[in-house]
């Protein structure tokens, strides 16, 4: 059997379905997963055993058998730590049937095959009953089905299930709470993701404002749940509005239910400012008593306890419909509304509370269509205002009152910049957005929705193009080279710019640099021994599917969330002339580079692109700068760069810092990929 695999392809910006083997999507599964990730949580593993331990215990000084229910088992780690315990007998539930595999390997290399059944089902689908995948109901309910928003996964109704089907009344729940917190907060820079701000152009007759459309102000966006490192996230960037509060909790040993609900708290401002978003995170305390908790709480909460790095677990941010003035000490209502599997917020005032509660009830969808072509980090990109005055600076440099100018990039601000900075003549463009009516300039900037190679001197009312720009971006990009589509859209128009076109960025340069990660390295480093359990079987799973063809590949990290240290300048590899036609041989750049000697692990390569949009003119999509003599560094904030782990991360510990790294990068300008290889 094949499986189809959609990809966008860089060398035409369109969506392609490839045959893949049948495995294939499982290894990518596999090869991405946070099973590393949660088997190097040592905080979340230590409290599951300690709550596993407790729950064992209240069930046995009952004088009951202890049998448990572990849903989503994954390498059966929670069952073996409930078979240690003294369980009785458990069942481990896993969906996913590599995974269900591995968990029964694993069970069986640390002796538990007689204590645990692993049942590769979804949980709704389990028996109960003498010829039933169990032989009777559980009184031990463990699960870890929670993703940053807690409920993403379908715990509820997988929690709401079990209680009616597959465990006893009054049974014990690991975890047995869990409670949402949320705090209320002004932030310029995280409401940047929501909300394009006035966007300022300085023009040879007076200073432009783009305006953002008026349903853009109101609009409540899209329903996805921005997660993030929160952590990362300087306190300088927002101001606290409210403490943080309580906004619910479920309580796993009852009953759950899972249909949409909301709920209400009363806020009062600690401060005065503007309402827009509500950070939150949850905590899941392991038994009864709240004693063992694990909590997603962010630095400023418990400034003094220490904080377990994790990536399966984040921070959610929520964008408020719209901004709200508080006032300080002046009550407000904060809703969370919530379905099967996500969760909104809304804010109240007392005099608009009963109307703006019923408005709060569904889920928001987007009525601006920004939303749906932008996302978060390309909202905030649009909104940098110093981006802005680069692109504005090199356009000046480039366009003249007969410039025919012709636009490559998805959902760019570029035309109406180049329309305010230069060509007062008509203007193409390819894009698809509908920005332009709010600023009156649909008949100034043309939008010609067709792909590259179909166009006709007739889009041009046969004129030719005398200036092609990008930023370049493209939505379908998923790593940094993966731009370089405008290079291949640019070859494809040839024959529609004039013989001296100006093409801006004139050039790309695809940049490098190894780096020591303070703690990426750890989703892709193998686990070995687990709270004294083996699950070497997961580790050699997790390389397998890495080795698995083309995953051994650089992958898409935004790096501001994951602080890391340069371990050498950073090198230029390859680059790219936008002012001729994408070459028909490969580019190649061979070479090695010196590390620093600094204490330090080799890591992995990051690697970003740089434009070069003017003579002195470059927007660097990676690296910003290197921040102070350790070598910490700045990254570009609205951009993924794309991390190549070295072998060494993911077969056991980092080498020591080696004296040189010697690379091989292969630009293959058929596809548009990059294939890398690293010695060190
Ligand atoms: N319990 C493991 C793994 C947790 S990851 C640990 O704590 O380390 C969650 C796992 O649950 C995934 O492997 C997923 O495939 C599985 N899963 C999620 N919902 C499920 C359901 N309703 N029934 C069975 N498996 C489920």
């Amino acid at each position: 059997m094949k499986t189809f695999c959609g990809r966008a392809n860089p060398t035409t910006g369109a969506m392609e379905w490839l045959e893949e083997a049948e495995d294939y999507d499982y290894h990518q599964e596999i090869a991405r997963s946070r099973y590393a990730d949660m088997l190097h949580d040592k905080d979340r593993n230590v409290k599951y055993y300690q709550g596993i331990r407790a729950a064992v215990s209240r069930v046995k000084e009952r004088g009951e058998q202890a049998i448990v229910l572990d849903i989503g088992t994954g390498t059966g780690l929670l069952s073996m730590m409930a078979a240690s315990a003294g369980a009785d007998f458990c069942y481990a539930v896993e969906v996913f049937r590599p995974m269900a595999n591995a968990a029964v390997k694993i069970v069986e290399k640390n002796g538990f095959s007689d204590k645990i059944k692993v049942i590769n089902k979804h949980s709704t689908e389990v028996t109960v009953g003498p010829d039933g995948d169990m032989e009777c109901r559980a009184n031990i309910l463990v699960t870890e089905l929670f993703d940053t928003e807690l409920i993403g996964e379908g715990a509820l109704p997988t929690y709401e299930h079990a209680h009616k089907h597959l465990v006893q009344e009054g049974c014990e729940a690991v975890p047995h709470r869990a409670t949402v917190y949320v705090q209320l907060v002004e932030s310029r820079r995280m409401w940047a993701w929501n909300k394009l701000f006035p966007v300022h152009v300085e023009a040879e007759d007076g200073e432009k404002i783009i305006v953002p459309p008026s349903e853009m102000e109101n609009c409540p966006g899209v329903p996805s749940v921005c997660d993030i490192q929160l952590n990362q996230m300087p306190s300088s960037d927002f101001t606290a509005l409210s403490d943080v509060v309580t906004m619910f909790s479920v309580d796993f040993s009852k009953p759950v239910q899972s249909a949409s609900t909301s709920y209400r708290v009363q806020l009062e401002p600690v401060k005065s400012g503007k309402a827009q978003i509500v950070l939150s995170w949850w905590d899941i305390g392991m038994d009864p008593s709240g004693m063992i908790n694990c909590s997603m709480a962010p630095y400023w909460v418990n400034p003094t306890s220490a904080l377990q790095w994790r990536d399966h677990w984040m921070q959610c941010v929520y964008f408020l419909p719209r901004e709200e003035r508080v006032v300080q000490g002046e009550k407000v209502q904060l809703t969370a509304c919530r379905d099967e599997y996500s969760v909104w917020y809304t804010l109240q005032k007392a005099s608009q509370e009963e109307d703006a509660a019923a408005a709060a009830a569904e889920s928001p969808v987007c009525r601006c269509q920004a939303h749906l072509l932008w996302n978060r980090a390309r909202f905030g990109a649009l909104n940098d205002q110093h981006r802005t005055r680069q692109y504005s600076e090199a356009l000046r440099t480039v366009l003249n009152t007969d410039s025919v100018c012709l636009c490559i990039s998805d959902g760019s601000l570029l035309p109406v910049l180049a329309h305010y900075l230069g060509a007062k003549q008509v203007q193409y463009f390819i894009l698809i957005f509908k920005l332009f009516k709010a600023n009156h300039l649909e008949d100034k900037i043309r939008i010609i929705e067709a792909r590259p190679e179909l166009l006709k001197p007739s889009h041009f009312e046969d004129k030719k193009v005398s200036v092609l720009v990008g930023e370049p971006f493209f939505s379908t990009s998923l790593l940094p080279w993966h731009n370089l589509y405008f290079w291949y859209a640019r070859t494809a128009v040839s024959s529609h710019l004039t013989s001296n076109v100006t093409v801006l960025p004139q050039s790309a340069s695809l940049h490098m640099m190894i780096v020591e990660f303070q703690d990426l390295w750890r989703i892709r480093s193998p686990c070995g021994i687990c709270e004294g359990f083996d699950v070497q079987t997961m580790d050699d799973m997790i390389e397998d599917s890495l080795n698995f063809r083309e995953s051994k590949e650089a992958e898409p990290h935004p790096l501001w969330e994951y602080p890391c240290r340069s371990l050498c300048e950073p090198q230029e590899v390859l680059t790219f002339d936008f002012r001729g036609p994408v070459p028909q041989q490969c580019l190649s750049s061979e070479g090695s580079v010196n590390l620093r000697s600094v204490e330090g692990k080799s890591h992995g390569a990051v690697l970003w692109m740089e434009y070069h949009l003017a003579a002195d003119i470059s927007i660097s999509t990676g690296l910003m700068r290197i921040s102070n003599e350790k070598g910490n560094c700045d990254w570009n904030r609205h951009c993924k760069q794309a991390v190549y782990f070295f072998s060494s991360v993911t077969e056991s510990e980092a080498l020591a810092a080696p004296a040189a790294v010697t690379y091989t990068i292969n630009f293959d300008t058929k596809t548009g990929e990059i294939a890398m290889d690293f010695k060190l």
